[in-house]
């Protein structure tokens, strides 16, 4: 079997964002469109893997996507995902806490978005905001947001241990790129209304969310929680390696059609 993942999987405490190269293309089958040529077959590979585990009804995938603003999360999503059975996904984009959520612990919206028995659960942003934007932008003490590590894996874990396979994909993108891809957000009606001003602020504190992103991946990285750093400057490269850690995890689920009812093949249909 095909062990593409490893590439992109953090190994507990060694983490360096500053030596993953957002425009790598690593481990690509080829150029971009060899590897875009292989990307129908992939989707094929993963519908069929998510039917499986929509019929077996016992366990579930969810799919924790971070990364800043114009990273690809939408787009991953998009391409990715779409040729599953929707019936069987629940994707939840997390946005700014209102005044519920923020009455509550910061996993209670959480964890009612988790994927129940045979999905595939999306999370576009996550609790890991509550040690990213939250830590960066001051809005609780240290104190809290750092005890919120600890949490995390602690929330984690206990998904795993009651049957939710847990993988974690930081989409890495470089400065530079952002700024290309926000000029043509501004410049194209079709995007821009993705485009908030708010956004321009995480580049003035490029630094400091990079800081905060290798903490949180360094101290939530759990060999069955795993983290993966995909480099994301190129869409297609992004695309594919989402597609094969999705696969290769569910290729290791190994989820199978429950058994038929007995006596099934003495039926007759008139
Ligand atoms: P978008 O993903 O572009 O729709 O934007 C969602 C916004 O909500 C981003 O600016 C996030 O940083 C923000 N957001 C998401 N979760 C939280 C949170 N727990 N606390 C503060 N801001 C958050
Ligand atoms: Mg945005």
């Amino acid at each position: 079997m095909a062990n593409d993942r490893k590439r992109w999987r953090v190994e507990p405490g060694r983490l360096d964002l500053e030596r993953v190269d957002p425009a790598s293309t690593a481990g690509a089958p080829g150029d971009k469109a060899t590897t875009m040529a292989q990307l129908p077959a992939l989707s094929e590979r993963l519908a069929d893997l998510q039917g499986r585990l929509w019929a077996e009804g016992q366990r579930s995938l969810l799919v924790v996507l971070q990364a800043l603003d114009a990273a690809g999360k939408d787009g991953t999503v998009k391409h990715v995902f779409s040729g599953l059975n929707p019936m069987g996904v629940h994707a939840v984009a997390f946005q700014q806490p209102g005044d519920e959520e923020l009455a509550h612990d910061f996993l209670w919206r959480v964890h009612r978005e988790a994927p129940r028995r045979g999905q595939v659960g999306i999370f576009n942003r996550s609790h890991y905001e509550d040690v990213l934007v939250v830590r960066v932008r001051d809005l609780v003490p240290p104190k809290v947001w750092r005890s919120r590590y600890r949490t995390i894996r602690h929330f984690e874990q206990g998904l795993v241990s009651e049957g939710t396979t847990v993988v974690k994909i930081f989409l890495h993108i470089s400065r530079e790129e952002q700024a290309r891809r926000f000029r043509q957000r501004l410049a194209d009606p079709a995007k821009r209304w993705k485009f908030s001003a708010a956004d321009l602020e995480v580049r003035t504190k490029w630094d400091d969310y990079m800081a905060a992103y290798h903490d949180a991946i360094s101290k939530t990285a759990e060999p069955d929680a795993p983290w993966y750093v995909v480099p994301a400057d190129r869409k297609w490269y992004r695309n594919w390696a989402v597609s094969r850690i999705l696969i290769e995890t569910l290729e290791e689920l190994d989820p199978q059609y429950p058994p038929e009812a007995p006596g099934l093949d003495q039926l007759v249909i008139e």
